[in-house]
């Protein structure tokens, strides 16, 4: 489609054919690319909502990806974790998904970490990476996400999905130094009277929903990375919430709490 004969970037001729509709894009272009195949990407959870966005970042070209899970697959899983089979039932979730998206793209690395993400992984994790999208599914794991993504000063993409309904944000500072926004603890903060956190298992998901959710959360981490961050509007200090029941989305600014336990003294 397009003839990089004088491009100063690091594309081969394999990458240039494969992102070549990227490329065309203003917002990318080589430059962007090029900032796409040096990102280290850490995706915790290779759920429902990890599925979709190992495969769209994968796709995107993220040149390093990790993917950390330490379930294995379930039948109840097949209604949205749509990298897995019948066949693939008891398997490592973060194996078999990274075993489609090694093969899916064979320009990038792409790893299983077949580990819960805990105190024992949580900084060797965000020191490895340079932006980590959290698509698990439980709240210890996004407030320890969330704090060593803090501790580290890496960006941290939260998105979550329940019945219809999807939240996005992107948390901690941005890659270009702007001024820090509002973290997670500062929009749920950790209190002993919160009541249990609904799942999936006890209320339902939508398989669509978390298809959604998982591609958006790797949009906004191009965003991050690309020109397209600058040119367009990050969720850095807001929060989606995403009606999929109603076919409608709101955007609500999230504020940083001065009293955050998490970020207050960064
Ligand atoms: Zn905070």
């Amino acid at each position: 489609m397009t003839d990089k004969t004088d491009k100063t970037g690091t594309l081969n001729d394999a990458e240039i054919t494969r992102y070549a509709r990227q490329l065309i894009l203003p917002e990318i272009s080589d430059e962007g690319q090029d900032a796409l195949k040096a990102t280290r990407l850490a995706i915790i959870g290779a759920g429902g909502l990890g599925n979709p966005a190992l495969m769209a970042a994968t796709n995107a070209g993220f040149g390093h990806i990790t993917l950390i899970d330490d379930d294995v697959i379930e039948g109840t899983n097949l209604n949205r974790q749509f990298l897995f089979t019948p066949d693939d039932i008891a398997q490592p979730k973060a194996e078999i998904a990274a075993r489609h998206a090694a093969a899916q793209n064979p320009l990038i690395s792409v790893k299983a970490r077949t580990s819960y993400f805990d105190e024992t992984i949580a900084d060797e994790v965000m020191a490895g990476h340079d932006i980590i999208i959290d698509a698990s599914d439980n709240a210890p794991t996004r407030y320890l996400a969330n704090r060593t993504a803090l501790a580290h000063d890496k960006p941290l993409i939260f998105v979550s999905a329940i019945r219809f309904e999807g939240q996005l944000a992107v948390f901690s500072a941005p890659l270009d130094g702007d001024e820090r926004a509002g973290c997670y603890e500062c929009l749920f903060p950790q209190t002993s009277s919160i009541a249990p956190v609904a799942n999936c298992a006890t209320v339902g998901i939508a398989g669509p929903v978390t298809m959604v959710m998982g591609s958006l959360a790797v949009l906004e981490a191009i965003k991050l990375v690309t020109k397209a961050g600058s040119i367009g509007t990050s969720l850095a200090g807001r929060l989606m919430l995403f009606d999929g029941l109603g076919a409608h989305s709101d955007i609500i600014k999230t504020k940083r709490d001065k009293n955050c336990p998490a970020c207050a003294d960064l």
